[in-house]
């Protein structure tokens, strides 16, 4: 298949077969190695100008955040209800829309005059959608349409479609690799102070910063009225090693039992950050579902949180009379 690629790019380009196969090395390095070759390879493509035909459609687990172009026909599989917002500065719709192929599944996230593109569209339509590829709060592709984007039906027959299942093998922390989602059982044994409360654009959620006339602005909805997010992070350990563990706002407020919003009361009335924090249960073994990221700053892996709960007897029994199978 690969091959079949590199043929056609270089037929069609000019370029060597040689050639191209430097560049999709670049492109794979460049993009730290997140994509396979094939899905460098239509990237590759896409910059020289050459257009793969139909059926080498690039694949939806191959979508990376940072793709400028993407091309992607895939089956509905979620249309989420079409929220609506209003605030002094600001108003509008947003929606999202899952699609998947036989590879994989990813988002598509729509701000208002673009949710019109989904009038007449269902679950289970196949669509072919252009647009460019961000990332989302836990690290996932998500991607957006932008000025140039569209999403339109297609006649494409796509197979049995992988669903967004979140593979969550059980693994010890010793044993987390980066990327993937995987689940831990383990306590948390430290919690660091930090900077627990960080501004967010209340309609959108996506931090905001203070701009230069002292207001708090967000990229897509201007100055607004900050609401708050929530960010706890410490160490777990669970006897193989330990790794630096990050819970950011429903998943801390799981961990603390209360919502962000009594935190921050709390917060405000005793002024000191360990009144809060002193209510995450640290010991006690807790499941967490996330994924390991590589924290650049420190060059070390860290744990960010996807999901918790607490330890299911009969989901332990289960796990371990399947692993005496194995
Ligand atoms: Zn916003």
């Amino acid at each position: 298949m690969l091959n079949e690629i590199i043929k056609r790019i270089a037929s069609e380009s000019g370029k060597t077969e040689k050639e191209i196969n430097v560049l999709i090395e670049e492109k794979r390095t460049e993009l730290s190695d997140l994509i396979s070759e094939e899905g460098a390879a239509y990237i590759v493509a896409k910059e020289l100008g050459v257009a793969m035909i139909k059926q080498d459609r690039l694949n939806i687990a191959n979508i990376v955040a940072g793709m400028q172009n993407v091309d992607v026909v895939g089956k509905i599989t979620n249309i989420s209800p079409v929220r609506e917002f209003k605030t002094e500065k600001a108003s509008g719709r947003f929606a999202n829309v899952t699609i998947a192929d036989e590879t994989g599944s990813v988002r598509i996230s729509f701000w208002n005059d673009e949710i019109n593109h989904l009038a007449g569209m269902e679950v289970n339509d196949a669509v072919r959608i252009k647009g460019y590829v961000k990332e989302d709060n836990l690290g996932n592709p998500e991607i957006r349409l932008g000025r140039y984007g569209n999403i339109a039906k297609s006649d494409e027959q796509i197979g049995t479609v992988k669903e967004a299942e979140r593979k969550t093998a059980r693994t010890s922390i010793a044993g987390l690799t980066e990327g993937g989602y995987k689940e831990i059982r383990t306590p948390l044994l430290q919690i660091f102070e930090g900077n627990t409360f960080y501004e967010v654009c209340p309609e959108c959620r996506s931090r905001v910063k203070l701009n230069d006339k002292d207001e708090f602005a967000c990229e897509e909805h201007g100055e607004v009225k900050p609401a708050y997010g929530m960010i706890i992070s410490g160490i777990s350990d669970d006897g193989t090693g330990s790794i630096r563990t990050v819970f950011f706002n429903e998943n801390a407020e799981k961990i603390l039992g209360m919502s962000t919003e009594d935190a921050k009361k709390v917060f405000d009335r005793k002024k000191k950050i360990t009144a809060v924090l002193e209510q995450v249960p640290l010991g006690k073994e807790l499941i967490l579902t996330g994924r390991a990221r590589r924290n650049q700053l420190f060059e070390r892996l860290e744990f960010i949180v996807n999901d918790v709960k607490d330890v299911d007897v009969k989901q332990e029994i289960e796990l371990l009379l399947n692993s005496l199978n194995e």
